[in-house]
């Protein structure tokens, strides 16, 4: 029989130990130690695969066994959990700067504490997984720097720059050391301008300058592409001069287009901190002036650290989130302004977060965009739309149709028309019941799959708006030729019509010439009854906006059309 793995639970309090025990008793050989010297004993003298610690315990705490562990080469491997008291956001923020690979809030849910430890063991049979491929690909090479140098520059690749400089900085705690990301703005445009030969050449010859530039002290590896990384002390670094130097090196090649490197610092303030994660810092701090043609170079502070642990605190809980329904969704009635009759809703994500409270969309749609989440989170918000309407016909209250945001990753799943009618037949409903909202966004990337799933959608009978029109650059050349049946102005236009002339201008030139294409229109964003009156004199009846409503919770819509007849 395979061997059990060991979970060591390190905990003052017995009876924390007794229940986490209970928890996992089956899945793994339980060891137990009273505080963190204990612990430290039973790592140093056995096997143990993964550390549930508290961070409060007499004679050595948390932090430090931490901090030993993930000191220590032979034992920094080992997952390490930490136990916090709920409301402890911060040292839930220092156990992870230290290493920890995740937390476990008190009083302990037995689904939550199971979740996290299989996430974490999952993640580590990754990682193994992905060690064993590169050291069996290693064999197959015959010489050793094959694996360690990449092929086109002859500088360390990705893995072997981050072995590389942690060695380097262990090797000299006593300095301070400097991760510097670059980047060559456009580089696709040399490669699509020129032959490849010059975009190698180009990359050959930043390579050689960098491992120039950083000496003996320092290091230089190229990330991918065009993305290279250097390590070196923090007083060697003159980023200027490095920049100014790199532009007549590019300049000495004689192409006839501007190479130019963007650079993001991160100062190495923890030198136990993964270089990876050095890396995603500075590669952070140069994603800040990306575009931004001022600045060459931007430094890591600590307000991009906040947004990036607040990113990885999106990530971490949110599968979590949607397994325990705290995801639901708001609807915000769209009204058609002559009747003041309820003609219809649009239905906003909320996450309702047992720490934060509710979170608005605007801190994790961004995320889940990045990370492909938002597919899986919207069909959750049309299934629970579809799960509405159906509940408002069988208990005979007035129907009006809800739109739902169709995030633009979607389009790349051929499979889209099919899963919503699948959705509206299981519920039973009419497919115009169901509206689509896409933005222009999605156009703009990817035009002709768009007009295409645009067309099969409204041939199923499903009604397409336009969200945010006007906000985009192409807004204008995208009507030509992508017909949708609902155009939903942008904001800005209806915050504006009441003070500039030229918004004056602009709406009521777009609502005729909707009105000659035949498409409605709903204008979004109208908060002020001077605003209302001058969008009632142009002809736009249908509204949604504060001044009508905010997005509510669904009973309170349900109350909202059942007094106000929609
Ligand atoms: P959106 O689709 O343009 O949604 C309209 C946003 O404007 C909503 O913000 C709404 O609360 C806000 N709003 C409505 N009337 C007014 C007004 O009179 N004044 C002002 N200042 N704001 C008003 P919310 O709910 O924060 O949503 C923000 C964005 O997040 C949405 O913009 C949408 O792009 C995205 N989003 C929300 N829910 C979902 C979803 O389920 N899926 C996807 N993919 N995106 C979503
Ligand atoms: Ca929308
Ligand atoms: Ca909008």
């Amino acid at each position: 029989m395979k061997e059990k793995p060991v979970m060591l639970i390190a905990d003052d309090v017995e009876i924390n130990r007794v229940i986490l025990a209970q928890f996992f008793q089956d899945e793994y050989q339980i060891v137990e130690a009273a505080n963190g010297a204990e612990a430290w004993d039973i790592i140093t003298s056995q096997k143990v695969n993964i550390v549930l610690a508290d961070l409060v315990m007499p004679v050595m705490d948390g932090y430090e066994l931490l901090t030993r562990i993930k000191r220590h080469d032979s034992y920094a491997s080992i997952p390490v959990l930490v136990m916090t008291a709920r409301t402890d956001a911060d040292s839930e923020v220092r156990a992870m700067e230290l290493g920890a690979s995740d937390f476990v809030t008190k009083p302990y849910n037995p689904t939550v504490v199971r979740c996290r430890v299989r996430n974490v063991m999952a993640r580590l049979e990754n990682e193994w997984r992905r060690v064993e491929q590169i050291a069996k690909d290693r064999q197959f090479c015959e010489l050793r720097r094959h694996v360690e140098l990449d092929s086109l520059t002859e500088i360390y690749n990705r893995e072997t720059f981050y072995r590389k400089a942690a060695e380097r900085m262990q090797a000299a705690k006593q300095r301070k050391f400097v991760i510097v990301y670059l980047d060559i703005s456009c580089f696709k445009v040399i490669n699509d301008l020129f032959r490849m030969e010059t975009g190698n050449l180009v990359l050959k010859t930043a390579a050689y300058y960098f491992k120039a530039m950083v000496g003996q002290e320092g290091i230089a590896g190229r990330m991918e592409a065009d993305h290279f990384a250097l390590c070196m002390p923090k007083d060697r670094l003159q980023i200027e001069q490095l920049l100014k130097g790199l532009d007549s090196t590019m300049k000495s090649l004689g192409i006839s287009h501007h190479v130019l490197f963007y650079a993001g610092i991160y100062p190495v303030e923890n030198t136990y901190l993964p270089v990876d994660q050095m890396c995603d810092r500075a590669h952070m701090a140069l994603n800040q002036i990306k575009g931004n043609y001022m600045h060459r170079y931007a430094v890591y502070d600590e307000s991009m650290r906040e947004v990036m642990l607040e990113e990885q605190m999106i990530v971490r809980d949110m599968e979590f989130a949607l397994q325990e329904r705290q995801f639901c969704i708001f609807l915000q009635p769209i009204y058609d302004q002559q009747t003041c009759k309820i003609v219809g809703a649009e239905a906003l994500v909320r996450w309702n977060h047992p720490k934060k409270g509710m979170i608005s969309p605007a801190s994790f749609i961004p995320v889940f965009e990045r990370n492909g989440f938002i597919v899986r989170l919207d069909r959750f918000v049309w299934e629970e739309v579809c799960r509405l309407l159906r509940q408002r016909i069988q208990s005979g209250g007035s129907v009006t149709p809800v739109s739902v945001n169709v995030s633009r990753l979607n389009f790349y799943n051929e499979n889209l028309l099919n899963y919503l009618q699948e959705l509206v037949r299981k519920y039973g409903l009419q497919p115009e019941l169901l509206r689509l909202e896409i933005t222009e966004t999605a156009y703009t990337e990817n035009p002709r799959q768009l007009i295409e799933m645009v067309r099969k959608f409204r041939e199923a009978g499903f009604q397409v708006l336009m969200d945010d029109f006007g906000s985009g650059y192409s807004s204008l050349n995208m009507l030509k030729n992508l017909p949708v049946d609902i155009l939903k102005i942008d904001m800005a236009f209806a915050n504006e019509v009441d003070t500039s002339g030229r918004a004056r201008v602009i709406m009521k030139a777009i609502v005729n010439m909707a009105q000659d294409l035949g498409m409605g229109i709903v204008t979004e964003g109208v908060e002020t009854k001077p605003q209302l009156d001058y969008l009632a004199g142009i002809g736009c009846r249908n509204i949604q906006g504060y001044y009508f409503s905010r997005p509510i919770p669904v009973p309170e819509f349900v109350a909202l059309c059942d007094r106000e007849g929609a």
